[in-house]
């Protein structure tokens, strides 16, 4: 079996810009990756990547993936790495669909959406319970639609839902919405967003697709007709594969300056890792860092 330089796991930002690094240093290299573009893709409206005062996800997306084209990247879509393992001098990967061997691994594995776990999630999910407005905000053209959650993720696809759907509803468990002051202050403009703080939601209701949500507050239960339920909750890393990888209490992984994992060898950059902020330039960014880290760490140990 082929034995590479370094595979990079994960092409969001973080992984798109390690391999453009990787690419430039000439490394014998793969990306392995469920998509292209990861979380950026599912942004609405980006306003703080340099260079672009404003574009939107989707199509800063279709951007990274152009500079990743313009080099020669082997990248392995659809695919999901489900085991990462030492064994000897070389790591050993093994996905859905291959088994690889590699000298060297950048995890960019980023982050997925937090489920609800009420009654109906999983029955309903795909049949007007998504976790991506961007991606899905579309179907829902003149319909009423829930939007569950209330930090940045929630106003960023209430603000996006705000465009398409008659009515949104944002279902906030906290007493005030999080999130930046400037997203508050966008919803609060939208003449057809509706707040329920204070609510929680205890059920997906519907008959083939979504008909409703039952919501609970204070001061007892009640229906909302809707027809698109957005769960927008929170994220958790992609580190359940890394094995021994240290991580943190959130199952973020634990890195150092030159994004060094414990395990020698293996580096990770991004959303996955305990960087403390998560944003597309500081994954970019960090995907740099781990591709220079892994080039130097591949020159050092000449096995
Ligand atoms: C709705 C929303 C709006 C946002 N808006 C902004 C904004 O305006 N500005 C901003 O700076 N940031 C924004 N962010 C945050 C930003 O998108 C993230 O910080 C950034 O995308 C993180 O990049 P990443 O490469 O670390 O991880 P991700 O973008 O999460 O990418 C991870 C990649 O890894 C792949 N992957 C995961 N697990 C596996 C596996 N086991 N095997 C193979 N591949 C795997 C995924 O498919 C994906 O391609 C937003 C996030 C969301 C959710």
């Amino acid at each position: 079996m082929q034995i590479y330089d370094l595979i990079i796991i994960g092409a969001g930002p973080a992984g798109i810009t390690a391999s453009v690094y990787a690419a430039r240093k000439k490394l014998d290299f793969l990306v392995i990756s469920l998509d292209i573009g990861g979380q950026a893709a599912w942004s609405g409206d980006i306003e703080n990547y340099t260079g672009y005062q404003f574009i939107t996800g989707p199509e800063l997306a279709q951007k990274f993936q152009e500079h990743m084209r313009k080099y020669d990247i082997v990248l392995k879509e659809n695919e999901e790495v489900l085991e990462l393992k030492k064994s000897g001098d070389v790591f050993l990967l093994k996905t859905n669909k291959a088994d690889y061997q590699s000298r060297s691994v950048i995890i960019a594995s980023g982050k997925k959406s937090k489920e609800l776990g009420v009654t109906g999630e999983k029955e309903f999910k795909n049949r007007g319970l998504t976790y991506c407005a961007t991606c899905d905000g579309p179907l829902f053209s003149a319909k009423n639609v829930a939007v569950i959650g209330g930090g940045n993720s929630a106003l960023d696809a209430a603000l996006q839902l705000e465009k398409i759907a008659k009515q949104v509803y944002i279902i906030n468990n906290t007493s005030a919405l999080g999130g930046d002051a400037i997203m508050r202050h966008k919803v609060e403009e939208a003449g057809n967003v509706a707040v329920f703080n204070g609510s929680q939601v205890i059920s997906v209701v519907g008959d083939k697709f979504v008909s409703g949500i039952k919501i609970k507050d204070n001061t007892g239960v009640r229906d909302l007709t809707v027809q698109g339920v957005f769960v927008e909750i929170g994220l958790v890393p992609n580190s359940v594969f890394v094995g021994e990888v240290e991580k943190n209490s959130k199952g973020e992984i634990k890195i150092n300056l030159r994004n060094e994992t414990n395990i020698p060898g293996v580096f990770a950059a991004g959303d996955v890792t305990d960087v403390p902020e998560k944003q597309i330039i500081i994954a970019a960014g960090e995907g740099s860092k781990a591709a220079l880290s892994a080039f130097r760490y591949l020159a050092i140990n000449k096995f």
